[in-house]
């Protein structure tokens, strides 16, 4: 058949929904050879989400969850770029430029949506500057690092037992499957490698759970949920029910009640929204998901399919499938088979499947299970769980490799490398609430913050009392003196009204002031001017 003829079908996303429909497809495609599949994707490797939290602690290795796209896929062209435009009108795929300055543009004959959802913490007070989420492997080995950088921090501070106090505080919000299991792993994790580090008191470790319901694991039934509570308290998990995690500072996770908890690590597992470019799109959607009818086209289209997180797919009983990898599999079965169907002729498939159950990891050798109706819970839960992943993970390479990783943690004391993977913290977004300190006179100057909404005071204390300086607000910055005279901080700077700051390292400031004369000029300016008005306030306040 000649290139011209042959039909093209588009799969966006390489997640469980994309993955799995390219592997149906390049089944059903076999000897024919009348259409090809191209599969676009962020990154060139498939990840096993379920075994994420394991990653955390450490009992599998960072790459294996993780399967090369081009190895599960021999018969699909892959294209490792961010998709940046979809045109359903002319059925084209924009993708970001590469190394080559241009984008490129594909036409399809068939689009497969499976973009899944993404996590958005906009509009949640700090979260998005200080909230860690859990949804790939970036975020999975970004925490692994945080925890290990954050005991290390603790076991050198020796002289503030309040910022030990914080730094082995841990807070995780969101009482759901993937939250579950990243606090029994975290859990486990750090109560286990503490013993590595003899200045540290393990009873100041703090683990705790913040759920907005009355019980955690809502998805599960009642007892298992209150196993599982009961599991995690004994483990020294503090679970705080119907909590809400309202807003969130470089130091502090805050409630909802007011409380405030002091802690450097906050995860959180909650705030998931649709893709940026499903919600673009002018199609038929309910809830930010692409309406989808049983055979997984997406309404209204006749070539468009949508499948896994980023559909919303009616089941036979009338509900809509729920957000898992166990569905977007069997959509993935579907989709492939209707998709070929269209062009091959033949019945179209209605979407079927009814879930075979639940399961959710507490650590420890030990998990709840809902399986086929009937609920497991302690060790046997946990052997299936391990089972049920193990023979789930695509390639028999992947599942050695994981088997004997978890044979060896049986054995071995955790990992506890931490890998330092470049610093790209220069410039960064920090969140501040009333009353809280960006910094504290007398300080070692290491950042210059400029304001990009709410409102500063400049404070010094002079012989025993405290002056206000100044008050500060959106497009001013401050922090300058004590970089530019490579001297302590010579006043307190307090968050007045709520604070969101772009803060710079020292290190970018000074190649920017290096290379950039004008800009140094211009901030020597305003020191001067600021040293003049200080005096004079100082001055006035000596009468
Ligand atoms: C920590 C965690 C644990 C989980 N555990 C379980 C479990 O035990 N059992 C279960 O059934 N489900 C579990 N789930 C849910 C399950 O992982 C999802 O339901 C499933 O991944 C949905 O598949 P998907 O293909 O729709 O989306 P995803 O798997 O999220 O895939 C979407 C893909 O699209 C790509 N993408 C997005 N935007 C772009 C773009 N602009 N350009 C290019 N590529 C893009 C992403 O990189 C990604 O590869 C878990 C989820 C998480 C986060």
């Amino acid at each position: 058949m000649t290139e011209q003829k042959r039909k093209r079908v588009v799969i966006l996303g390489g997640g469980f929904g994309g993955v799995y429909t390219a592997l149906y497809l390049e089944k059903l495609l076999r000897k024919h050879d009348d259409f090809e599949i191209l599969l676009i994707n962020k990154e060139n490797y498939f990840v096993f989400q379920p075994m994420l939290a394991e990653v955390v602690s450490g009992s599998v290795g960072i790459l294996d969850t993780v399967s090369p796209i081009r190895r599960m896929l021999p018969r699909t062209d892959l294209h490792v770029r961010e998709v940046e435009s979809i045109d359903i009108k002319n059925s084209t795929i924009t993708t970001t430029p590469g190394f080559r300055p241009h984008s490129h543009v594909i036409h399809y004959d068939h689009l497969v949506l499976a973009l899944g959802n993404v996590t958005d913490f906009r509009g949640l007070r700090g979260l998005p500057e200080h909230a860690i989420p859990f949804k790939n492997l970036g975020d999975a080995l970004y925490l692994r690092n945080h925890l290990i950088h954050v005991l290390e921090e603790a076991a050198v501070e020796q002289d503030s037992p309040e910022l030990r106090r914080q730094l082995l505080t841990f807070v995780v919000a969101g009482g759901g499957f993937s939250g579950v299991e990243v606090v029994a792993e975290l859990n486990d994790f750090v109560r286990g490698v503490i013993k590595n580090y003899p200045q540290l008191d393990p009873t100041d470790v703090r683990v705790v759970l913040l759920h907005a319901q009355a019980r955690i694991l809502p998805e599960l039934d009642e007892k298992l949920a209150l196993y599982a509570q009961k599991i995690l308290a004994r483990r020294g998990v503090e679970i705080r029910l119907n909590t809400k995690l309202a807003a969130a500072t470089g130091d502090e996770a805050i409630l909802a009640d007011g409380t405030r908890i002091s802690t450097k690590s906050l995860i959180s597992t909650v705030a998931s929204s649709p893709n940026p470019l499903i919600d673009a799109l002018d199609l038929p959607k309910e809830r930010g998901r692409l309406k989808a009818d049983s055979s997984l086209l997406v309404m209204g289209t006749d070539n468009v399919w949508a499948l896994g997180d980023c559909a919303l797919v009616p089941m036979t009983d009338g509900g809509i499938c729920p957000p898992t990898a166990q569905f977007a599999i069997r959509q993935a079965s579907t989709a492939a088979h209707n998709i070929v169907s269209t062009f091959r002729g033949g019945e179209r498939k209605s979407f079927q499947f009814k879930e075979l159950g639940k399961l959710a990891v507490l650590g420890h050798r030990s998990a709840v299970a809902q399986v086929f109706g009937v609920n497991v819970s302690g060790f046997l839960a946990w052997f299936l769980w391990r089972t049920i992943y193990l023979m789930k993970l695509p390639g028999w390479g992947r599942r050695l490799k994981v088997a004997a990783s978890w044979t060896f943690d049986l054995f071995l004391p955790a990992e506890l490398v931490q890998l330092k993977l470049g610093d790209s913290m220069g410039v960064s977004h920090e969140h501040f609430e009333p009353g809280q300190e960006v910094f504290h006179q007398g300080d070692l100057g290491d950042r210059i913050y400029i304001i990009a909404r709410g409102q500063a005071e400049v404070a010094r204390q002079e012989s025993g009392r405290e002056i206000v300086l100044a008050k500060l607000g959106a497009g001013e910055y401050f922090g300058e003196m004590a970089l530019l005279n490579q001297t302590t901080r010579n006043a307190t700077v307090r968050c007045v009204e709520a604070l969101d700051l772009l803060s710079i390292h020292k290190r970018e400031f000074s190649v920017l002031a290096a290379n950039l004369p004008s800009m140094r000029d211009s901030f020597e300016q305003v020191m001067k001017q600021r040293r003049i008005a200080t005096a004079s306030v100082l001055a006035e306040a000596a009468h």
